[in-house]
């Protein structure tokens, strides 16, 4: 058997495309757009890549972006003030920290000072609260994302044994909840789990989000299961894949191609998902402070 493949790069186009279209009608009904402000401190490299990404992301659909930029040296009180500036601010709908920020500062302090109305990474013990008790609000982008995919691949998730490897804040306890929401069957497995592949086996739906090459390998894989592969793993100087990609993820993806039912690549599976989410958000969080029926 062959696994069809999900494509994530062409379902978050499609995401895009419902964004913008979502944006036009905001600013129809409201004569502004929503707004996205990212606040990036130091000059990390890949962070400033990330960051960039999402600003040009935003412009793409109409979202209007607030690059703030601060020194790697920023105090806390400065960092937290631009954050109750933004949460202050009519214009912004929605913000985000990128992580990491340097030592001297705590990500967690500054991400939790985000208004839940504002928090489109849905990653505040408040947004987090909120989804575990099955109240509406933002979530997270990569686990929204996932759910997507699943949908769109026609996976039925009502009743199917979901295992989720990885338990992180930002990834497993999210995705898990908003497997649990769509009735799903839910386990959560992590480093500690005993004999992983033989609970990976019983899943007719596997995420995998562990960070770890090429982990799941086909006798993981529930023949006709859907994998769905969070995992980005670079491999090592001068080493690419047989398609030539220098990414792997944590799924053996020439393995399990052939067991599954359904699984989604690296790259081109998850990882667009993430952006399209994020300005899905935006115009959730935008609509949301708008009130009721905006
Ligand atoms: P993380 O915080 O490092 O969490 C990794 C999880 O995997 C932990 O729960 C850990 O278990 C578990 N784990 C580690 N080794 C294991 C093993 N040998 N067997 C079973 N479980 C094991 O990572 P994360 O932030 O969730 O990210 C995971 C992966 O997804 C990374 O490759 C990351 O780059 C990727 N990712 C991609 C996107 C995207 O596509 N946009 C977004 C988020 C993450 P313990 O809790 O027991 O330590």
């Amino acid at each position: 058997m062959t696994a069809t493949l999900i494509d994530g790069k062409q379902i978050a186009a499609r995401v895009r495309g419902e964004v913008a279209a979502d944006v036009a009608a905001f600013v129809a009904d409201h004569g502004r757009p929503p707004g996205l402000a990212t606040i990036l401190v130091g000059e990390d490299a890949a962070s400033a890549v990330y960051v960039g990404g999402k600003q040009r992301a935003c412009a793409e659909v109409g979202i209007r972006g607030f690059d703030h930029r601060l020194a790697a040296d920023a105090p806390r009180e400065e960092v937290l003030d631009l954050v109750d500036r933004l949460n202050d601010d009519p214009d912004v709908s929605g913000i985000l920290c990128q992580l990491p920020v340097p030592d001297h500062l705590d990500g967690v302090e500054i991400t939790n000072r985000i208004a839940a109305e504002k928090d489109v990474d849905g990653l505040t013990v408040a947004s987090a609260g909120r989804l575990a008790l099955g109240l509406p609000g933002l979530r997270p982008c990569t686990p929204a994302g996932v759910i997507r995919l699943l949908d769109e691949a026609g996976t039925a998730l009502e009743g199917a044994e979901a295992v989720v490897i990885g338990r992180s804040n930002l990834f497993g306890k999210p995705m898990a909840q908003l497997l649990l929401q769509r009735n799903a069957t839910v386990t959560i497995a992590h480093s500690r789990t005993r004999d992983l592949a033989a609970v990976a086996r019983r899943a007719d739906v596997l995420v995998a989000a562990v960070g770890r090459p090429r982990m799941v390998g086909a006798d993981w894989v529930k023949p006709g299961a859907t994998v769905i592969d969070v995992g980005i793993n670079r491999l090592p100087e001068g080493e690419t894949t047989a398609s030539g990609s220098t990414l792997v993820g944590d799924v053996d993806f020439d393995a399990a191609v052939e067991v599954a039912g359904a699984i989604t690549p690296v790259p081109g599976g998850v990882g667009p998902m993430t952006i399209a989410e994020l300005l899905a958000n935006t115009v959730r969080a935008a609509r949301m402070q708008a009130g009721p029926g905006a």
